[in-house]
């Protein structure tokens, strides 16, 4: 592996949960894909087509969604539920009760704000505000196995999300600043509509969520190391397991690992790169 890598990154750099989750992950996968910008010589994960397959529908719902909710007609959208997983996924959003009656609703929104030595930003897949009581952030999710909250609950983006609503969010709220009392993150599950995760959030988490973003953005641009994983299940799905010699065959995408305390990449990449990737 070469040793001349390049270690500093660019202060235009803007942090987001995903490149957050891939330090946190893996230092080296972090250097590989934000500052050396190393196209992924690996595949992921095995099956290809079908994770490929999988990205595209999940994308496609997310679009469903997003456009129902600005008030496209159902019968419209129906239409594009061309497979089976589409069909199931759209039937159980539209039979589950959100509950959004008179909340100020913003979809594929982007909120950023400095943090630290750079800025963060996040893109939501709907942020739904009922002035004065209440913030809820939804992200939809697609994955096959519902993922254990205790493991949803330390993403960077259940971190990240709330957090820069809270610091960032006061024009959503007719510019007043959005308590953190009234955050609260829903991850919806298409496959499970009537189980979906609630985070709700409080001024000492956002204090700490606050201060730790902040003190890793500052300790990731400080950094001239970025050592490799210790954890080598890590490598299992990662695209730059040739180049760090840690295999060469992709993993088997098995969503059972989901919620797993010792990997977790599949589902970083293969479902939480979506809302990124795709708005
Ligand atoms: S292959 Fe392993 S060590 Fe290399 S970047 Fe990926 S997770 Fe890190």
């Amino acid at each position: 592996m070469p040793d001349d890598l390049k270690s500093e990154l660019a202060p235009s750099f803007i942090f987001s949960q995903s490149s957050l989750q891939d330090y946190f992950d893996c230092p080296r996968r972090f250097q590989l894909r934000y500052i050396e910008h190393l196209a992924w010589p690996s595949v992921e994960t095995e099956p290809v087509q079908e994770n490929e397959h999988r990205q595209q529908e999940g994308q496609l719902f997310h679009r469903m969604v997003q456009q129902h909710l600005v008030g496209l007609p159902v019968e419209k959208l129906t239409r594009l539920a061309n497979s089976a997983d589409l069909s199931r996924w759209w039937e159980n959003y539209l039979g589950y009760k959100f509950e959004l009656d008179g909340y100020t609703q913003s979809t594929e929104l982007t909120l950023s704000a400095p943090c630290g030595s750079h800025r963060l930003l996040a893109k939501y897949d709907l942020v739904a505000i009922l002035s004065g009581r209440k913030a809820l952030i939804f992200d939809w999710k697609t994955s096959h196995k519902r993922p254990r909250d205790e493991w949803m609950a330390v993403r960077m983006q259940t971190r990240v999300y709330r957090a820069l609503l809270v610091q960032a969010g006061s024009y959503l709220n007719g510019a007043a600043p959005i308590p953190p009392e009234q955050v609260e993150m829903v991850y919806w599950y298409a496959d499970f509509p009537s189980e979906p995760t609630r985070f709700p959030y409080n001024a000492a988490q956002y204090k700490r969520d606050w201060d730790a973003l902040m003190g890793l953005i500052n300790e990731i641009s400080n950094h001239r190391h970025f050592p490799l994983a210790d954890d080598e299940k890590k490598c299992a799905f990662c695209p730059y397991r040739s180049y760090c010699n840690r295999g060469v065959k992709a993993g088997v995408l098995d969503e059972s690992d989901l919620g797993m305390e010792t990997t977790g990449t599949d589902f970083n990449l293969n479902f939480e790169q979506i809302a990124e990737i795709e708005f």
